[in-house]
């Protein structure tokens, strides 16, 4: 069966350099027939060769233009327009025969909350799960992680994607070749518990030291889907870690018989 993996994530994490370093590797040491899916309509330059894109339908230029709108506006309309288009985007490569790809990789809007926080997503990727089993890879930027409270936040930030589209979800830490504070980002890939107690220590008061229990809790129970791994889309590090990540995830979350 088909892999499809959607990858999301603030703007700038890395998804359209990972898509590409990933595709080339999957092809190369796996002889894997990738197709490349483009739902960003904001992208100027796609560094892969997408098999469908949604700039043939429209760019975020053209909706600025004829709907007389600012960048986030059109970001917003745009994510109409996805389900207005359904019907073709579903009737183009590669969704109207899956069977002929290994790995389809899905490309989303750079703006993250204009997309998977919006009803399209749910719209979108409702209709793709009943044609194949899908497992979100959420990029993180490993050089955003200075402090706890970033990592726990955006750590927990994986846990509610998972809660809003109800998807197996594996959060990718990319840019680990700049990442300032490794150590951190180790933690939470190897060591949550450890990430958990230091927390508890460093931040002795205010509103994120009250809830890190419950929130330690919570990632006890998700831990087992929410195994991480260390990335550099530019390096070419992790990837092998990586695909094997969402390989296990995707076995996890559809009947492969
Ligand atoms: P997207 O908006 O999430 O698709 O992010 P892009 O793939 O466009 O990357 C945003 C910027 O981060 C670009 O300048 C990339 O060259 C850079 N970038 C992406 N991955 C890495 C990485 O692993 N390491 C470093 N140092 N930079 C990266």
């Amino acid at each position: 069966m088909t892999i499809t993996a959607a990858f999301i994530g603030p703007a700038g994490s890395g998804k359209t350099t990972l898509i590409s370093s990933y595709s080339e590797w999957l092809r190369r040491q796996l002889f894997m027939r990738v197709a490349i899916v483009n739902l960003d309509p904001g992208v100027e330059e796609t560094i892969y060769k997408p098999l469908f894109d949604i700039r043939s339908i429209f760019t975020l230029k053209t909706i600025m233009k004829k709907y007389n709108l600012g960048p986030n506006g059109a970001f917003l309309k745009s994510s109409e327009l996805l389900i207005e288009n359904l019907d073709l985007i579903f009737s183009s490569e590669p969704f109207n025969d899956l069977d002929e790809w290994d790995i389809v990789l899905i490309d989303t809007p750079g703006q993250m909350e204009t997309f998977i926080f919006r009803p399209a997503s749910s719209v979108f990727f409702e209709k793709l799960n009943k044609i194949t089993n899908i497992v979100l890879v959420f990029v993180l930027d490993a050089s955003a992680m200075k402090t706890i409270a970033d990592a726990i936040t955006l750590w927990f930030l994986s846990i509610l994607i998972q809660a809003k589209t109800g998807l197996t979800t594996v959060p990718v830490i990319n840019k680990i070749d700049i990442a300032e504070n490794v150590e951190l980002t180790r933690m939470i890939v190897e060591e949550p518990e450890k990430l958990m107690d230091l927390a508890k220590k460093q931040l002795s008061e205010g509103f994120i030291s009250e809830i890190i229990p419950e929130l330690f809790a919570i990632a006890t129970k998700t831990r087992a889907p929410l195994r991480s791994v260390l990335v550099s889309a530019i390096k070419r590090i992790g990837l092998e870690e990586m695909h094997s990540l969402i390989h296990e995830a995707f076995c996890t979350c559809g009947d492969l018989t």
